[in-house]
């Protein structure tokens, strides 16, 4: 290791605290320090070169070195870094908007902008609850939410979220919910089996909403894909039946396509794929092509009208952040949906998802892979001990994270989620470097695996 490097990881190790890590096991580990991004590649100060498996947690549209989108971003910052969105507003933050309610599913009309999926998320949320209020329904204060769900962590988000290593924690100080099962057919939650339980995960949704329906201000969900939980893939329908379920009853549907969005399950929304319209959606990660911080909260036109009146009707929403509606966020924002169609990103996808798919016989029959699930370029490969009875390898051993150490060493940056390995290559990844990034996986899952199930050796 260099010099520069070297310091630059003792000071990582002295000063930061990073997201989603046990520091106690970071300070031990080789960081990488990236500087540089050439395509799908990331490049270390020491000079070595990584493939981005996971999109940069799933943000990545294009590699990281898109010439339009860094231009864009420099335009801006000559004209104008920010400006505030309360009181003003601003050209790139306009078409944004249009842009991205042009993309929408029909129906939806209006966007609101914040900087992270967790504050979309947020936002919906809130606009849900007041939503009722305005219309004179103050009765309306529970959300139905999935067991396994991932919102983000904020706290209203982390109060519609249902995976406990995240979650669990924090019970005391989040807000009421009901969950209804999650579609994890893999481990049903009803022991029932795709094939014969026409989607009773989604029915519950009618139970809860028959006894408690009229308490209810909105229903939110990750649609056909629970991504933090280990990309947990729902059989099609479920999404448009939780729709069904919401209008019979009357209750908001709050869609949160932050991960599924922007063509990552082959159509530029999941929701797309189910022909439903969300009451509330909420986009983040690859909004921006994966470059800068954005994210927004889309609904339609009869829930914006809800919440006009006079200055002192009390209607107004009291929510934003002061790098709302961002100048440079904006205008990367911009030039991506502008590529985003020029393109035809979900095109792109559904034909690198074919390569992915092909490639991902590489896992056929290992011992160790339970479960390989894939919605698009969504793809999650979820190790077992026992692939017979589906028994978990103990959480200690970090299966997981083990192969994706391991791959470490060929050049490759993945990261696994609990026992799932998570596999989110960007659309712009060249067929080659897809091949190469899931054959090399695969390869070290089958020794790694192989081994950490092995029987310890005699003496
Ligand atoms: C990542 C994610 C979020 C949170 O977005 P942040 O930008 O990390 O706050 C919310 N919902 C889903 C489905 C996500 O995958």
């Amino acid at each position: 290791m260099d010099e520069r490097t070297r310091q630059l990881v003792a000071d990582d190790h002295r000063y930061v605290w990073h997201p989603f890590t046990q520091q106690q096991q970071w300070v031990t580990e080789d960081a990488l320090v990236v500087e540089r991004g050439e395509g799908c590649w990331l490049t270390t100060t020491d000079g070595r070169r990584f493939l981005d498996g996971n999109s940069s947690l799933w943000v990545d549209l294009w590699g990281h070195d898109r010439r339009e989108l860094v231009d864009a971003l420099h335009a801006q910052a000559d004209a104008l870094p920010h400006a505030t969105f309360l009181g003003l507003t601003n050209p790139p933050a306009i078409e944004t908007a249009r842009r991205l309610v042009d993309l929408a599913p029909d129906g939806i009309s209006r966007a609101f902008f914040s900087e992270n999926g967790s504050s979309a998320v947020e936002v919906a949320l809130k606009i849900a609850f007041a939503y009722h209020r305005h219309l004179g329904d103050d009765r309306r204060d529970l959300f139905v939410c999935l067991d396994n769900a991932y919102h983000g962590d904020t706290l209203g988000s982390v109060s519609v979220g249902g995976f406990d290593p995240f979650h669990a924690l924090y019970g005391p100080l989040l807000f009421e919910t009901r969950r209804i099962p999650s579609p994890y057919c893999y481990r049903c939650p009803l022991e029932r089996s795709p094939e014969e339980c026409d989607l009773a995960c989604a029915d519950a949704l009618d139970e809860v909403l028959a006894a408690e329906g009229h308490r209810v201000a909105a229903v939110v969900t990750e649609p056909l894909v629970q991504g933090a939980a280990g990309i947990i893939t729902a059989p099609d329908g479920h999404l448009r039946r939780l729709r069904e379920i919401c209008d019979r009853h009357g209750v908001l549907l709050i869609v949160d396509e932050v991960a599924t969005g922007f063509g990552r399950t082959g159509a530029t929304w999941a929701s797309e794929l189910e022909g439903i319209t969300p009451d509330l959606m909420a986009v983040g990660k690859a909004l921006t092509g994966g470059y800068i911080p954005m994210s927004a909260t889309l609904t339609t036109e009869a829930v914006y009208e809800a919440f006009l009146g006079a200055p002192d009707s009390g209607r107004t929403l009291y929510h934003g952040h002061s790098y709302a509606g961002n100048p440079l966020a904006a205008a990367v924002a911009s030039a991506n949906l502008e590529l985003f169609v020029a393109e035809d990103v979900p095109a792109m996808a559904r034909a690198k998802a074919e390569v992915l798919a092909d490639a991902l016989t590489a896992f056929d029959g290992q011992p160790h892979v339970g479960e390989v699930r894939r919605r698009g370029l969504m793809c999650g490969i979820e190790l077992v001990a026992d692939r017979g009875t589906k028994e978990p390898f103990p959480a200690g051993l970090q299966a997981a994270k083990r192969v994706c150490d391991a791959v470490r060493d060929d050049g490759i940056i993945v990261r696994p989620l609990g026992d799932t390995i998570v596999l989110m290559p960007a659309p712009a990844m060249s067929d080659e470097d897809l091949r190469f990034l899931v054959t090399t996986i695969a390869a070290a899952t089958d020794r790694v695996t192989r081994e950490l199930a092995a029987p310890p050796a005699s003496p």
